[in-house]
């Protein structure tokens, strides 16, 4: 009987491949074949993944993160501290995965990813601040703008895109890459459209969101080195997405009234007293924020996010609007502070560069004019460095260049002349 049989896929008979498995409709299918059947497959799954080695990572304490973080953010002392005790769990949660499986006291217990939200308006720091976490973790970082993520049907495509950025990021160090943060812009902007929520963009942005969720919460992703588009004869990198930090951001306009009238608490006007050990007077912006440090994922599905994306980004915390002595600070005091950045190039020329309080006073209240937060700062101190930058290193005999707050609003920088108070001594 079986001698009659034959392999419906190589033609062989039962008499020189043995015992096949025959399906209902009577085909068969010998050894040889199912062998090389499961081969195919087995090229579609990266062994290595499922054995991630994590790579050292310096686990640095929150405390210590932070004190990182405030040598190059200003204020957002709330924000700092959540990422900071988020970054270290989630890395010890890497660094311990074996033990978390192996150790009695540990098993069974499964750690969540702690991906973060950060709400707060534009040039608030948001960027900044994932981006100075992984360079202070000396992990690989990313950037991506949600918005430029294709919607499901090509899913795939944009969201390998941003991995492989990531690799890029992590000079194509697999291993390393796999490790890195991904810092996700403007999601608010594919929040689909809700009831009582302005936000400009009409069409539903649930496909993206759907696209982003497979990264979030974990997925091998196959990703063409070079990036475009996909073809059959190409070898790919596979990327297990799992241990990668997903950090999100947006300035999520409307969410603070979406939260207030869940907490019930009717907002009239400009001023609410809140009742704190010094009763305090919170403006607009304060309130917004203070509403939006009482976000619950509801809130957030109320906003458009869909429930399983907002439940794969456990944390959030929001940001406040920088108030302009904070943007005196940021002008001055961070390590890569800009004004220090010109003073050291002017340097350079043996230039001293010097900016009066008037004239910082002056940037920072241009930059609050404008709306956008630190973001002003850089263009605003551009426009007037410009002419400086250009001059300056043509003259020689130049000792000081003193930026006073009339040069900020077009007037010619003082300069101090080497030569001729060396002349004048001698
Ligand atoms: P966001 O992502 O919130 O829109 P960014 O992080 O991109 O804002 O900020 C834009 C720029 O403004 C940064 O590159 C940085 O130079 C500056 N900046 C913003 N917030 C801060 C801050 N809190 N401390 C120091 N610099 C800041």
């Amino acid at each position: 009987m079986i001698e009659e049989e034959k392999c419906s896929f190589c033609g062989r008979s039962g008499k020189d491949v043995g015992q096949m498995i025959t399906a209902p409709d009577d085909s068969n299918i010998c050894k040889n074949c199912i062998e090389i059947c499961s081969g195919l497959y087995e090229e579609d799954i990266p062994k290595e993944s499922a054995e991630l080695n994590i790579p050292d990572i310096n686990i640095m304490p929150p405390k210590k993160i932070k004190e990182e973080l405030d040598k190059y953010v200003i204020g957002q002392e709330h924000a700092k501290k959540v990422l900071s005790v988020a970054v270290h769990n989630h890395y010890k949660r890497l660094k311990n995965q074996k033990r978390i499986i192996t150790d009695k006291n540990f098993k069974g217990v499964e750690l969540d990813k702690s991906n973060v939200l950060l709400l707060g308006p534009t040039g608030s720091g948001k960027t900044l601040l994932a981006q100075t976490l992984a360079r202070v973790l000396d992990v690989p970082f990313c950037i991506c703008d949600a918005t430029t993520v294709t919607e499901a049907g090509y899913v795939g495509e944009d969201v390998e895109n941003i991995i492989l950025n990531l690799v890029r990021a992590a000079d194509y160090d697999l291993e390393r890459a796999q490790i890195g943060i991904i810092f996700v812009d403007e999601i608010d902007k594919i929040a689909s459209r809700t009831e009582n929520v302005s936000i400009t963009r009409d069409v539903s942005g649930e496909g993206v969101q759907q696209a982003l969720l497979k990264i979030l919460e974990g997925t091998v992703a196959n990703i063409p080195p070079k990036g475009g588009r996909k073809h059959p004869d190409q070898e790919y990198i596979h990327i297990d997405t799992k241990n990668i930090m997903f950090i999100c951001g947006g300035a999520f306009v409307g969410l603070d009234k979406v939260v207030q009238r869940r907490v019930g608490k009717q907002v009239l006007g400009f001023k609410r007293f809140i009742e704190e050990e010094n009763t305090k007077v919170l403006d607009e912006d304060e309130l917004k924020r203070d509403a939006l440090l009482k976000t619950e994922p509801e809130d957030l599905i109320k906003f458009g996010l869909i429930p399983e994306f907002v439940g794969r980004i456990p944390i959030s915390t929001a940001l406040e609007k920088l108030t302009k002595s904070d943007l005196i600070k940021i002008l001055t005091e961070p390590k890569n502070a800009i004004t220090l950045q010109y003073q050291t190039l002017l340097g350079m020329e043996d230039v001293e560069l010097k900016f009066e309080k008037e004239a910082i006073e002056s940037i920072a209240e241009k930059a609050v004019e404008k709306g956008t937060g630190a973001r002003g700062l850089r263009s605003i101190i551009e426009e007037v460095m410009l002419q400086v930058m250009f001059d300056v290193p043509s003259e020689k005999n130049v000792k000081e260049c003193i930026i006073t707050a009339e040069t900020i609003n077009g007037k010619e920088p003082k300069l101090i002349k080497k030569t001729k108070k060396k002349a004048s001594k001698k």
